[in-house]
């Protein structure tokens, strides 16, 4: 059976891809580009490239469990050459973490070969899946990931690229997605039309580059040329780029949960940058939710930036209160729940002169269900803190997401069931606010927005989902 521990809700997946029309190899620039992506999922990994001037269909490919630097030593990346390619970082799914499940993907079907990576998940994937297995499609993974690549083969028996066969693919696909596609002459990025999940565009010297976030651009020393537009099909091949828009619609709906949590500080998305966001978050909640106090401090890492933004607007110092060990690792994947705790201190210890017999506030971006802020309320108050005033840069977590975030059952997100004032009690704080649902959006202006989780309001239909809303969500990745 499956800890509480282990059924902690996970980040979105991160995609990369590059090609270099002059043969130079792009391994290493996927290797690095994946580290900076590491914070969107760090259960697998996997680089797959090709050489555009070799014959089609040689794709090279390698996947592990685990972090990028884990899974990739040296022996493996010294086999992976190629000038086109592409990369994928993954968090787990259901159950236990399977290999067979981690990315890219790499098809060879009747008309050649692609790899696709993904990030985000689909609402209508059991259905494409009944269409495909009625045609004889054999299915080896549970991923949305293989629903969209044998989509995409069936299509292109029938098309005269394997754009056209994108497009089509595309057309019946529904929810989210941000997907790199390497076929063997020709470097593919897709991005959802309501622009949920996220992809940029950049160039390094001769190379295009696509990845989920720009951190990863600036990890290889390229420049961010622009975000792809929602419904966009880009294709860069040794002739040039081209764009295809016609998935492209009026209305969008671009994640808030990227500007408030997924995101890395250093990126900007769709020309909001995510650290000015989180500083505007922590502004937007003092004003709201003041309260008198000796210092203003956040929960590693998450919350810094917006009891950053707390502190300038109310005027209350911040203070450091937390020293984390960065030199620990991965803690997560732990048995026992004593282990847990030995994790838990390791990673992080309370900085006793700082908060003895202060009056704390202390900020972070959102409770799930409630379990790290009650564990630093208690750390802070058994180093001698007076009181731990709690608020929270982001609404109550209310509703399921099914467009990427592994998100338990309403059980388990804690304001589902309980109110502020409870929540306030089950966790130790002396008191407890949130962000209201009305300053969510003035994170990123007038950037349109899904905020589902907050406030029951999908931009899509998701009837189909919604029959199994109160059971663990896990089940809803179709
Ligand atoms: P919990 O301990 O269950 O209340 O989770 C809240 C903590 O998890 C906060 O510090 C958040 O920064 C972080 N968090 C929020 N959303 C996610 C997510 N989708 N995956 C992993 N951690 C998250």
């Amino acid at each position: 059976m499956e800890s509480e521990y282990d059924l902690k809700i996970k980040e979105a997946c991160g995609v990369f891809g590059i090609f270099n029309p002059n043969g130079e190899d792009v391994t290493s620039s996927i290797y690095y580009g994946l580290c900076s992506l590491q914070h969107r999922g760090q259960e697998s990994c996997g680089i797959a490239v090709c050489n555009t001037g070799g014959p089609k269909g040689n794709m090279n490919f390698h996947k592990g469990m685990g972090l990028v630097s884990e899974v990739f030593k040296e022996e493996i990346l010294s086999t992976l050459h190629g000038n086109l390619g592409i990369g994928h970082v993954r968090y787990s799914t259901t159950g236990a973490a399977v290999l067979s499940n981690a990315q890219p993907l790499v098809l060879n079907y009747i008309k050649g070969t692609l790899a696709l990576a993904h990030n985000g998940n689909l609402i209508n994937t059991q259905e494409l899946r009944s269409e495909l297995e009625r045609v004889g499609a054999i299915f080896h993974t549970t991923t949305d990931s293989e629903v969209i690549a044998y989509y995409i083969a069936r299509e292109r028996v029938n098309t005269n690229n394997v754009e056209e066969a994108i497009l089509r693919t595309a057309r019946k696909i529904r929810g989210a997605y941000g997907l790199v596609i390497a076929s063997p002459r020709k470097l593919i990025g897709v991005r959802d039309p309501l622009g949920l999940k996220p992809l940029c565009l950049g160039r390094h010297g001769a190379s295009y580059i696509l990845a989920s976030e720009s951190c990863a651009l600036a990890a290889i020393g390229a420049e961010f040329i622009r975000d792809i537009r929602p419904g966009e099909i880009i294709t860069i091949t040794a002739t040039g780029i081209t764009s295809n828009c016609q998935l492209y619609q009026d209305t969008h709906a671009h994640c808030i949960f990227e500007y408030i949590y997924f995101a890395r500080l250093d990126s900007t998305l769709d020309g909001i940058n995510i650290y000015d966001a989180r500083i505007h978050a922590g502004a937007a909640l003092a004003a709201a939710n003041p309260v008198e106090a000796d210092l203003v401090t956040g929960v590693p890492d998450s919350g810094i930036p917006a009891a950053k933004g707390y502190s300038e607007a109310s005027g209350i110092p911040f203070a450091l209160t937390f020293y984390k060990n960065s030199y620990v690792g991965r803690t997560f994947i732990k048995p026992t729940q004593k282990e847990r705790e030995f994790g838990v201190r390791m990673k992080l210890s309370v900085l006793e002169s700082v908060v003895r017999g202060k009056r704390i506030i202390l900020v972070d971006d959102s409770i799930v269900r409630g379990t790290t802020i009650a564990n630093l309320i208690c750390m802070l108050k058994n180093a001698g803190a007076k009181s731990v005033h709690v608020r929270i840069s982001s609404p109550p977590f209310l509703y399921p997401c099914y467009f990427g975030t592994d998100i338990p059952s309403n059980k388990q997100l804690i304001a589902s069931s309980h109110t502020v004032d409870e929540i306030c009690t089950m966790i130790g704080a002396d008191s407890l606010d949130y962000m209201k649902l009305e300053a969510l959006q003035s994170m990123v202006g007038d950037l349109p927005l899904c905020k589902a989780c907050f406030d029951n309001h999908y931009p899509m239909d998701i009837s189909s989902c919604t029959e199994n809303k109160n059971n663990d969500s896990r089940s809803l990745r179709l």
